[in-house]
């Protein structure tokens, strides 16, 4: 009998419209959709329950707060009845919202419910900005929503936001700062924009609509959050994430932890019993299987151990406390020190790492730079590779 999975990730695959900038997959939302989609996703929880004892869930999307109360009503009550003890064993229920649905109705259900830690997608303080990036709220709903999640009790709650946005200026982004710390959150993301393939973002930038920000604007923009995270007493713990402390978010230091979870729902990720997988991203073909008695996964796949041990020292490394050797060896059987000499002697005097021969950490400069360090730990090896329908498209999903 495998060991219970202590992670559950939801994936609500609906969005009131497209943001201009994202590729990740989503759907409109319609309402027979939507309860065609629970129905679906209430038969894939059913069979997962028996190897779920979640200490975490986290419900993301898409939008989950489309949601209306009474799918929330649906969705919540199903989870509690098909895991035992859910709430007595979880520590962090987290469920993304956007500023645009939230209601105190929906707030309240999902607090006395269990949920205790709200993602708010706010993105940015400037209404001209929002609209540049398609997104459907405006800055005076976000601070009504902050509001009405205080009054239902929550106490957690992260922002995000999004910088390096197409003529956002560095004074722009310190007010944005500036008012972000003063909203008070318990926890901040905040992500450089990305130009994605097939989004009307990469578009405009083509046809010269708008223009990139220069990298040198972008990166004294990073600076300049890490010294007001810093100033407000967040403590930055991964690259792209602020937490006041102890309120990190624990679901997401086991995926960099490389750690087990389940993920349900259209497109999610999952990774259990040495092999990870991907459910299709397209959701009328993930209802017609699982009503056909069917799995939805689309994919999955098994890495060699030293891919497995690379992918954890490149999502490791993510994170401000890095890796110890220790955990390394406990987790893949290998050295780090005999695995890659090379690259820890280059990157230690490059002072991009920090190795000591117990940890193994980015330095503030190696995090500027993290991806193309973590590139260098990658070892492209799977051992096995089932796919199980290939035919559909697939998009980008955002797990990690
Ligand atoms: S960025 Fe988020 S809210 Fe916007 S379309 Fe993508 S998933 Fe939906």
């Amino acid at each position: 009998m495998s060991d219970p999975v202590e992670h559950l990730y939801i994936h609500i695959p609906f969005c009131a419209a497209k943001c201009d900038y994202c590729a990740f997959y989503s759907e409109p939302a319609e309402a027979a959709k939507i309860e065609r989609f629970l129905a679906a996703l209430e038969r894939e929880l059913e069979r997962a329950a028996p190897r779920l004892a979640p200490r975490t869930v986290f419900i993301g999307g898409g939008t989950p707060s489309i949601l209306t109360t009474a799918q929330f009503e649906r969705l919540l009550t199903r989870l509690e009845s098909q895991i035992s003890n859910l709430k007595s064993q979880i520590t962090e229920w987290t469920v993304e919202m956007n500023p645009a649905t939230v209601s105190p109705e929906k707030a309240r259900l999902l607090r006395a419910s269990g949920v205790n830690r709200i993602s708010m997608g706010v993105q940015a303080l400037d209404d001209a900005l929002l609209e540049r990036l398609g997104r459907v709220h405006t800055v005076a709903m976000a601070h009504k929503s902050l509001d009405v999640l205080r009054e239902a009790g929550f106490t957690n709650i992260n922002l995000d936001f999004i910088f390096a946005i197409p003529g956002q200026t560095l004074a722009q982004w310190d007010e944005t700062l500036r008012r972000a710390v003063a909203l008070a959150p318990q926890h901040l993301s905040t992500y450089e924009l990305t130009y994605e393939d097939d989004t009307p973002l990469l578009r405009d930038l083509q046809e010269g609509r708008v223009a990139l920000a220069d990298e040198a604007p972008a990166l004294a923009m990073y600076q300049r959050m890490q010294s007001a995270a810093a100033e407000a007493g967040f403590r930055q713990y991964e690259i792209s994430n602020f937490a006041r402390p102890g309120l990190e978010c624990r679901h997401n230091l086991n995926y960099w932890r490389g750690g087990d979870y389940i993920g349900l729902g259209p497109s999610a990720c999952g990774y259990a019993d040495g092999r990870r997988y991907k459910n299709v991203a397209n959701t009328e073909v993930y209802c017609e299987r699982i009503e056909r008695g069917k799995s939805p996964v689309d994919y999955d796949e098994r890495l060699t151990p030293r891919a497995r041990a690379g992918e954890l020292v490149a999502f490791a490394l993510r994170m401000n406390e890095g890796i110890t050797a220790t955990a390394f060896q406990a987790h893949t059987g290998f050295r780090l020190d005999q695995l890659w000499p090379d690259e820890l002697r280059t990157l230690v005097e490059q002072e991009m790492v920090e190795w000591d021969g117990l940890r193994l950490r980015l330095t503030p400069r190696g995090r500027l730079l993290a991806d193309s360090v973590a590139e260098r730990f990658i070892v492209l090896e799977k051992a096995e590779v089932r796919s199980h329908h290939r035919a559909e498209a697939e998009r980008p999903t955002k797990t990690i």
